[in-house]
Order: structure tokens, then sequence, then C-alpha cells
């Protein structure tokens, strides 16, 4: 393609291309496209182009690739680490005109679908044909199974069903200068072989576009359980966990586990959150999930263990749901975490996603607890995917505008480094936590995938900036 004179010119044909429905520029670009929900500063990027098929991105991908344009994917634009903010110059490039179900194989368990769909659409049309597609997250209504793979997604099920990766079967992929790779596998088992899709999966957008995905379909749970104990401190949270695993084995579908003051800031400010137990100082609420395949069965299986736990004086207090209310009432417990932006709970604040070894969680949150209080007068509480060993830490200075970011990410990642966790567990890397990149990945891991991605993508086009910088 011979080179165009000017980005007018790219713009002026690449709308011939994708009409004008396709190719916003100027103030007609949606205020959405501009950042996501790590809120950093909207940027300013040359146009946000929405492509209608795979064809469509392949003709972008070539302009841009032939014109040295700067690309960023995006979906639903509900990633919380900047991965999807545009470059000030380079285009956004958004899915969300290629959304749909394209084909449920109900033999294969399998969905065939485009990559702008929303988890939740695809959560419904799997439903109605009495099936289950288990990815689930707060952001469900917004999110894309485009950006869920990207970010190689993880969730409220993961402890079950694994993250993304693991209900991802298959991919198509345009390469950065337009190559389409597509794998669109729908078997299990595929050993012929590098399993090349997983290159893209928790890439952030990197390496290429995800257009399609085959994905992983369950059967529908027959019945769900779901309790709400208290636990007198983290040994027992351990015990409990190991006898839920023992006893409910592969149908323990979430373990979540919510700090003390977590707790109190939950179910005291944000509207609409109920306690339906009480909870002292030291202790923490867990929320156990069972997925089973039979009421009578699988119902009187978790009964019996919170009996026993109960027996066993590992939890001191216990709700047992009674209807798919309570579920969600107890649920809400724990997705609580979403309303504390609001200025009437907690307003500014910082959140990580940080991942470490079970058994050393409720140390971690105890050394940063006091490191953030007394090196820079944080507060801060800590819940979780606890089973996944996954743990949320959400901190803010009271009253400042803006929150101390830089000065609570070196005190929280500064430990994670020294505990050997990892400074994502599931939200990935995008720019926001860049700079700590390497507290969790040592120099050859990043030398090999600073190689990769110039492998794939020689001049650097492909949603540079995030994750890391510069070639190798
Ligand atoms: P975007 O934000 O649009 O993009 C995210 C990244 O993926 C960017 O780097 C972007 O460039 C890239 N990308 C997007 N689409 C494509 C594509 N088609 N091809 C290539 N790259 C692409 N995350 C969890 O893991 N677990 C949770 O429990 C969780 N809960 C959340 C709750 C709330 C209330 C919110 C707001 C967010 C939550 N998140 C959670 C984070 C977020 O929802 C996920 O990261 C989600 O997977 C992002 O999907 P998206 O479509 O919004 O992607």
């Amino acid at each position: 393609m011979a080179p165009l004179a000017t980005k007018a010119d790219l713009l002026a044909e690449l709308r011939g291309v994708l009409g004008p429905a396709g190719c916003l520029q100027g103030a007609d670009m949606p205020a959405r496209n501009r950042t996501d929900w790590s809120f950093l500063p909207p940027a300013d990027p040359l146009a946000v182009l929405r492509p209608a098929s795979t064809s469509e991105v392949v003709a972008i991908l070539r302009h841009c690739h032939a014109q040295g344009i700067q690309v960023t994917p995006q979906g639903g634009m509900t990633g919380l680490c900047g991965g999807a903010r545009p470059l000030d110059g380079g285009v956004a490039l958004s899915l969300e005109r290629m959304s749909g179900v394209e084909a449920i194989d109900p033999h294969g368990m399998t969905m065939t679908v485009l990559a702008g769909t929303p988890l939740e659409t695809i959560q419904k049309a799997a439903a109605e044909q009495g099936l289950f597609f288990p990815l689930d997250l707060g952001a469900r209504g917004s999110c894309t199974i485009g950006g869920n793979i990207a970010t190689n997604a993880g969730g409220n099920r993961v402890i079950r069903y694994g993250m993304t990766r693991d209900l991802v079967l298959g991919l198509e992929v345009v390469l950065p200068d337009g190559t389409v790779l597509p794998m669109l596998n729908k078997m299990i088992k595929n050993n012929a072989g590098y399993d090349l899709k997983q290159l893209f999966i928790g890439a952030e957008g990197t390496l290429g576009v995800v257009t399609r995905a085959v994905l992983r379909l369950y059967p529908q749970p027959g019945c769900t359980s779901a309790a709400l104990c208290v636990a007198r401190d983290y040994d027992a949270v351990l015990a409990v966990l190991a006898a839920a695993r023992q006893r409910l084995g592969p149908l323990l579908s979430a373990f979540e586990v919510m700090w003390s003051d977590y707790w109190l800031q939950a179910t005291t400010r944000v509207p609409g959150v109920r306690a339906p137990v009480e909870i002292a100082g030291g202790s923490h609420a867990i929320l156990i999930e069972m997925q089973g395949l039979d009421h009578v069965i699988d119902g009187a299986r978790f009964e019996s263990l919170l009996e026993d736990l109960m027996e066993k004086d590992l939890v001191q207090d216990g709700a047992v749901a009674q209807s798919l209310g309570d579920i969600g009432a107890f649920w809400a417990t724990r997705d609580a975490a979403a309303e504390f932006a609001h200025p009437t709970v907690i307003g500014p604040h910082i959140s990580f996603d940080v991942g470490l070894p079970v058994s050393q969680m409720d140390a971690f949150a105890a050394r940063a607890k006091a490191a953030l209080a007394d090196q820079i007068g944080c507060q801060s509480v800590y819940y979780g995917h606890v089973g996944d060993g996954n743990l949320h830490v959400v901190a803010w200075r009271p009253g400042a505008d803006p929150q101390p970011l830089p000065e609570a990410s070196r005190i929280v990642y500064g430990i994670i480094g020294e505990m050997k966790g990892t400074v994502s567990a599931e939200h990935g890397i995008g720019t926001l936590k860049k700079p700590y990149l390497p507290l969790s990945r040592g120099p050859a891991e990043m030398d090999l995938m600073r190689h990769m991605k110039a492998a794939l993508d020689p001049q650097d086009l492909m949603n540079p900036t995030k994750i890391f910088d510069g070639s190798p």
C-alpha cells in the first residue's frame, strides 16, 4: 500500500471503507471511548473506528500499519488499569458493532461469538439453551467477551471453572499487519503444535485484535446454595476453606472473604446492603457458594458442611440462603466495593488487585494496613476471591484529592514483591501498574515478553505503552 500524505487522508480512506457510523472524529467521538474505569484523564485520539466485520478490522489494521498509526482495541471500557485508554493521536478501535452470538453447539457444549458481545448477553444465550457460561463479574452488563479475553478476566467462580483462559477453545485474531489467524478450534483436546490462542489471552490488546471466540459451555447447575459465615480469625478461615474443598469437591463455586473493616464499610454505608450475620473486629465474613446437581442431595451436603463447621467452632455465626433473593443479598455484601466511590460511602479511593498464597493473605493485610496508615495516613480495607489466592485492597486518605496513588502503590506492591506475590491477579497491568510489573516478573521473563511483542508487532503500533515500554 503506497503511503498516504496525511492523517486526514488516512481517515478519509477509512471513512470510505467503514462508512460515517464507523469512523467518528472530533466532537462526535463519545466520551466513553476516551478513557476506561481507571479514571485516567480522557485521551485525545485521532478517531474512534467502529468496524462491523473482521474484514473491516483487517482494513483498519492494514491502513494503520502502512501509515505508522497506533491502534488501541476497545471493548466495554470497564477495564481498571488504563489498558483501553487510547493514545493521543492514535486511533481507538472499538468492537462495539461486532456483537452477537453466531452459533451454539449443545452437543459439543460450545458457543461462537463476536468479540464485542457483552458478557451478560452470552450468559443469557447459554441459559436459554439450558447451558451455562460460568464467567461472571460485576461489570457483566457492560464488559465484552473480547475485553474479558484480552484481560484474562477472573471473577466470581474461578475456584471451580478457572479464568477466562480456561473457558476459551478457539479465537479469531487479526495481527497488527492485518493478517487473520482463524483459530476457531471447537475441541477440548488439540495438541497440534503451539496453542497460539493463549498468546492473545491476557495480552491486553498488545499483540492483535480478537474478533471472534469459541467459548466452552457447561451444564446449567441444578441448584445453588450459599451461606455467609463469620470466622473468628484467619486460621479458622483456612480451616473452613479446607473443609469446603474436602466436603463439596468440585461443587464449590465461590469462596469469598471480607475482613471485618470491609464488612463494616459495606454493610453500614452502602445503600441496600444488609448484614445477615454479626461480625466483630479481627474476624472475617466468608461467602461460600455451591453449585450442585440435585437440590435434595447436594442441598443436604451443603447444610451438613455448615453444621459441621459450627460444631467444630470454626464459624461463630452463619446464615444460609433460603431463596435466590437471599443469594443475591449475600453477594451484594461482597460486590459493595463497586459503590465505594460514592461520596457518602468512601469517595475517591485507590483499588489494588493482588495475588499471593492463600496462607499469607492475612499477614499481608496486616502489614499493608499498618504501613499505609503509618507512612501515608491512608485507611484501607481488604476482601477478595480468597479461594483463588486473589485479594483486593481499597485504600484512601480521607479528604485527599487526588489520592496518593504512587505512594500507596509503592507500599502495597513493595510488600507484595517481598512476599513473592503478583501485582495483578485478574485486572491486568494496563498503564497504571506498568512500573511495578518487574516486581512480579524477572528480567528474563520481561525480555521474552518484549521479544514476543517485537516479533508480532515490529513497529510497536498495537496498543503500545501498555503492560511495558520499549523493544528488546
Ligand atoms: P476494555 O476495558 O474495553 O479493555 C480492556 C483491555 O482489553 C484493554 O487493554 C483493551 O485494549 C483490550 N481489548 C478489549 N477488547 C479487545 C479485543 N477485542 N481484542 C484485543 N484486545 C481487546 N475484572 C476481573 O477480572 N474480575 C472481576 O471480578 C472484575 N470485576 C469488575 C467489577 C466492576 C464494577 C468493574 C467496573 C470492573 C471489573 N473488572 C473485573 C474489570 C473489567 O471488567 C475486566 O477487565 C473486563 O474483562 C474488561 O472488559 P471490557 O470489554 O470492558 O474491556
